[in-house]
Parts: C-alpha cells; sequence; structure tokens
C-alpha cells in the first residue's frame, strides 16, 4: 500500500532544472515556468497565531521553520507573464538568468499588495516593468487604495492606465479565464483580495497559491493555525482548508510564495491535516 503510494507520488513530480542558487525552471504544458527566489531563511514561530507548544514542539523544534520569498515567471510563445515580484532585491538578476530583460515583461499578476510582493514594481520610484500591464484583484485594489498606503498609492500613480483589475472566481465556479491557461481564483483572508493562479495546460496544472501559508511546515498539518500578518485570520484558515481540500482532491501541484526551495510540490490528505512532498 504504502509502496504503490509512493510511486503514485513520483508519477506527479515534475522535473526541475536548476539555472543557478535562486532560480530554477519546469513545465506546465505550454507554459515554462521559472521560480525566482528572494532568498531562504528561517522565521519565527512567533508569527503564528494560534499554535499549541506541543504543534510547535512537533514541527519547528527550535522556534523557527523554513521558509522563503519567491516570485515566479512564466512564459508562453511571445509572452513574459511575472506572478508577484518579490522584495525587488534578486529579482532582476533572476530574471536575467531566464534571459529575460525587465522591458519584455508583458503581464505582472500580483496576488496580494504586502511589500515581499510588490517590492519590484517600482526601481528607484519608477515602474520597472516599463511595457508591462499589472493586474490586481478587484478587492485588494479596493482595499489598499482606500487604506491610504503611500507604497500602494506611488505603484497606482506610476503605472496609471496600465494597472488593471480583474474579477475572482471561487473554487468550483470558474467563470472568468484572466489569460488562456491562467485562472485567478479567491483565497480571501491574508489580505481581503488575496488571490491564487491556476495555471492550466493540456491537462498540467500546478496552482500558484500566493501566501495561502507562510509556514509549510506548521499550517499544512494544521491549517486553522494563522499568522501575525493575516488581516483576517479566521478568514484566512478557512480559505487555507477549503484550497487544501480542493488541490487534494483535484490533485494539483502547488507552488507557493513563501515555500523554501524548491518552492512547490505536492499536498496529500492525512487523517487530521495535510502533508506537503516538496518536489
Ligand atoms: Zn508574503
Amino acid at each position: 500500500m504504502k509502496r504503490y503510494f509512493l510511486l503514485l507520488l513520483m508519477a506527479i513530480t515534475i522535473n526541475l532544472n536548476l539555472l543557478s542558487a535562486n532560480v530554477f525552471e519546469t513545465t506546465v504544458g505550454k507554459f515554462k515556468v521559472f521560480l525566482l527566489s528572494e532568498g531562504q531563511q528561517q522565521a519565527n514561530a512567533s508569527i503564528l497565531l494560534d499554535a499549541t507548544p506541543e504543534m510547535i514542539q512537533k514541527t519547528a523544534t527550535n522556534g523557527s521553520f523554513p521558509n522563503a520569498v519567491n516570485a515566479f515567471l512564466l512564459q508562453t510563445g511571445d509572452k513574459n507573464i511575472l506572478i508577484d515580484t518579490g522584495f525587488g532585491r534578486n529579482l532582476f538578476a533572476n530574471l536575467q538568468e531566464c534571459g529575460v530583460d525587465a522591458s519584455q515583461i508583458d503581464i505582472v499578476l500580483i496576488t496580494h499588495a504586502h511589500g515581499d510582493h510588490i517590492g519590484g514594481l517600482l526601481k528607484n520610484g519608477q515602474v520597472a516593468f516599463p511595457n508591462a500591464t499589472v493586474y490586481f484583484s478587484e478587492p485588494e485594489y479596493n482595499y489598499w487604495l482606500s487604506s491610504g498606503n503611500a507604497n500602494f498609492k506611488n505603484i497606482v500613480d506610476a503605472y496609471a492606465d496600465k494597472l488593471k483589475t480583474f474579477a475572482n472566481n471561487q473554487i468550483g465556479k470558474i467563470t472568468n479565464k484572466l489569460f488562456d491557461g491562467i485562472i485567478p481564483i479567491a483565497a480571501y483572508g491574508h489580505t481581503p483580495g488575496h488571490t491564487a493562479f491556476l495555471i492550466e495546460s493540456d491537462n498540467h496544472k500546478l496552482l500558484v497559491w500566493g501566501d495561502l501559508a507562510h509556514a509549510m511546515a506548521i499550517q499544512i498539518p494544521y491549517p486553522q493555525v494563522a499568522v501575525t500578518y493575516d488581516v483576517n485570520p479566521a478568514e484566512a484558515v478557512k480559505s487555507r482548508l477549503n484550497i487544501l481540500k480542493y488541490v487534494t482532491t483535484e490533485e494539483i501541484p502547488i507552488a507557493g510564495m513563501h515555500i523554501a526551495f524548491p518552492g512547490m510540490g505536492k499536498i496529500t490528505k492525512t487523517d487530521k491535516g495535510f502533508e506537503y512532498y516538496p518536489f
């Protein structure tokens, strides 16, 4: 039984081609997918909300857990599509590793407007991707605009009419394909418009789930644990449970912005929670 299970897992593993310490390439159907890492680190368990000492003892023995900050580049035919921009630290060097100049980015999709996701949108106060259209979900855009956040306002002003919003889909009710093979899915709670992007091509899928989990080691076995960065922790927990159920039922591989190297893998259901198998 166990052996059969392992074989099954191997069958859905994707090949990873390492380009540098911070960049690797894989494919999802017609899409080339590059992980662009801003860096790997240990994060402190103090960011966890409602984690019991027993949970931390089991999963974050030294009071910390592996963490990263990632963005993703998708290439399809003649289009270069970024999902998030990290802090903008290694991002531009990482893009060079992929043979892509910032001016060649056509589309930037943003999961949510925290600094470690939109940090690369401006460079020295100027538009970093002069030929790109930048997309936020409607609730995310409205939340940050009405919050008066100066950084967000600078981005809105700089990109002006090159900044657009989209309507999210709910799990099980897909009506809006933002682009061919790219479907935005509501994963609200971490922020009011937090979005996961489903990449779908020729029967291959990958759910790039943004910040659905910050602490894979804890929040996958115990999805009910929230983090201090969640705008609405209860809603974030609900989204995490819904999406974990969705990706395990549909057997969809996942990738995330705070998943330590290689930043993507497969989730399976266990008796009480879920388990993560990195690729
Ligand atoms: Zn984040």
